[in-house]
């Protein structure tokens, strides 16, 4: 019996030095270690022997069990540990191919731009006010001074819905919807949507978004809003910008006026986007219209104030760069994504 125990240990070493991989060696377990293999042989054999053979005959095939699993073990063990080595060494990681981005839903730039702009405002002091997109011919046009046969009026092409109601052309609207419920000091800003009937192209649109701002107080003057421009222009540009007024025409301001700013591009040398002229055009600004202030209901003796308007789609184009303004309204995820 010992004998026996000596030649499959002997056998079992000679037939594992010559397996290939953990296929051979996972068959030698099974053929010597299976139920119906030799070790399980021997311990079936075990009860024919003498009662004082047996509890070392079994022990040492006990022995010879472990061992021999053990064995296997280590040999499944190293050949694991020399296909993954050999995968290593022969697969290529290409590290420059781009990983894979989540989807993740994000702001419109405009959405972000305006919420900067109401950032800043807010910040100086306006409060934020919404006027309506449909809005009556009194509060777009008749009571900021536009009478009905105003040539003033063709300047911003307007669809109407019928002879009263129309689609905003500006966001002054809501400085007569404001004037009515509070009174002086008032200081607000209306951001929005405005509506015009013009062409579609690289610079213009059916349709955009405005900012309004207005001051209205004792004593307000040109000094107010050019110190509020200079401040506003150069938080929003993130730099010191310089500012210039120059006489305009609108008839819900008296005087009336463009606001300028050093060009962004060329820094006044004079380029291409600024025409030249080392200055662009940002906002239509003034004091406001006497009309005006009485049709709100407050008295133009006592109180003055300072009304600007500006495109943000234009502001926007200038700050990044973007010399196409229907982009903005496209959807193009190629240009959204670069925001
Ligand atoms: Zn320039």
């Amino acid at each position: 019996m010992q004998g026996k125990i000596g030649a499959l240990r002997q056998q079992f070493k000679t037939e594992l030095a010559s397996v290939k991989d953990t296929t051979d060696v996972e068959q030698l377990k099974v053929r010597f270690l299976g139920k119906k293999g030799p070790v399980q042989d021997l311990m079936s054999a075990l009860r024919n022997s003498s009662a004082d053979e047996r509890p070392l005959l079994g022990k040492q095939i006990n022995d010879l069990k472990v061992e021999l699993t053990d064995l296997c073990e280590k040999a499944l063990l190293s050949f694991q540990e020399a296909e993954l080595s050999q995968r290593i060494a022969t697969e290529r990681i290409d590290i420059t191919l781009p990983g894979r981005r989540r989807f993740m839903g994000r702001k419109h730039p405009l959405s972000s731009f305006l919420d900067e702009i109401i950032t800043i405002l807010s910040g100086m002091g306006f409060s934020v006010q919404y006027g309506p997109d449909i809005d009556s011919d009194w509060y777009n046009y008749e009571g900021l001074n536009f009478p009905s046969d105003h040539p003033a009026r063709e300047m911003q092409d307007t669809f109407y819905i019928d002879t009263q109601m129309l689609l905003r052309s500006h966001t002054s609207n809501t400085q007569l919807r404001v004037m009515e419920k509070v009174s002086p000091p008032l200081r607000i800003i209306a951001p929005g949507t405005v509506y015009r009937n013009e062409n579609i192209s690289a610079r213009s649109h059916v349709f955009f978004h405005q900012v309004e701002g207005l001051y209205v107080d004792k004593h307000v003057s040109f000094a107010d809003l050019f110190a509020t421009m200079e401040e506003f222009w150069s938080k929003i540009l993130h730099r010191k910008i310089e500012v210039r007024f120059r006489p305009s025409y609108f008839p819900f301001v008296e005087p009336g006026l463009e606001i300028d700013i050093r060009c962004t591009q060329c820094q006044g040398q004079g380029c291409s986007l600024c025409k030249k002229s080392g200055w662009l055009e940002v906002a239509g600004a003034g004091m406001v219209h006497p009309e005006v202030l009485k049709n709100g209901g407050i008295d133009p003796e006592v109180y003055s104030g300072y009304a600007w308007g500006m495109g943000v789609e234009r502001l926007a184009m200038l700050r990044y760069g973007i010399d196409d303004i229907r982009l903005f309204a496209d959807n193009d995820l190629r240009f959204l994504s670069q925001f």
